[in-house]
């Protein structure tokens, strides 16, 4: 069934567009399902279960980190995370350069545009975005990348609201793309990926359309 929905989904997808598999909450044996057919993008939004996923399954997996990232859990991922999507202060980018640093590595992230309009927690806006890319401080983390935006739409059946917050994402990526040498775009989830595409991003998150409902009584 992972197989065959991972297929379906792949299908739909031009091949620049990378296709993250959301695994959170999923057992290892439907990762490796979905492994076995030669999937190597997986998405988790904590970085505990994260780990002891990276832990027990092959290390050619690519572990996207797509949750908000709390300091002093940067530690644990610092060695192997593929890519961190949720960044959203220069606070946590300097924890994390300083983690790269001890590994030896360059840790790539993306920033998060705040771009629902409901209220949501997490994201940064425009203006932030634009003070962290333009910060001094980043220039002085070497151990970090800032390879792109993410952002994550309202939960909504109306699909005009849905254009038009991806809109603002796809326009403030566009603008900046190629004075800070962008290449990552990440928006689109199982329910809005088709609309997403539209929009011209490059990397969907998609789980459940992929691994079935979440049951989260045991998470
Ligand atoms: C859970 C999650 C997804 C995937 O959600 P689905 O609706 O199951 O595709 C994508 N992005 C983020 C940030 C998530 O937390």
């Amino acid at each position: 069934m992972i197989a065959e929905n991972l297929r379906k989904i792949k299908s739909k997808l031009k091949p620049e567009i990378t296709l993250v598999a959301v695994s959170k909450t999923k057992p290892n044996e439907d990762i490796l399902e979905a492994y076995n057919i030669g999937h190597r993008d997986f998405g988790e939004n904590k970085i505990q279960d994260m780990t002891d996923k990276y832990e027990a399954l092959p290390k050619d997996i690519r572990w996207h980190m797509i949750g908000h990232v709390q300091r002093n859990k940067v530690k644990y991922m610092a060695k192997y995370v593929h890519l961190i999507h949720a960044v959203d202060s220069l606070k946590l980018l300097k924890e994390i350069n300083k983690r790269a640093k001890n590994e030896d590595r360059q840790i790539q992230c993306l920033l998060q545009l705040k771009i629902a309009e409901e209220d949501s927690k997490f994201g940064l806006d425009k203006r932030d975005l634009l003070d962290i890319l333009k910060s001094d401080a980043l220039k002085s983390f070497e151990h970090v990348k800032i390879v792109g935006l993410m952002g994550m739409a309202t939960f909504t059946d109306d699909e005009q609201q849905i254009h038009r917050e991806f809109s603002q994402l796809e326009n403030l990526y566009f603008d900046l793309k190629d004075q800070y040498h962008f290449t990552t775009l990440s928006m689109g989830m199982s329910g809005d990926y088709e609309l997403a595409l539209e929009h011209r991003t490059n990397m969907v998150r998609i789980g459940s359309k992929i691994f079935g409902k979440r049951d989260y009584d045991n998470w």
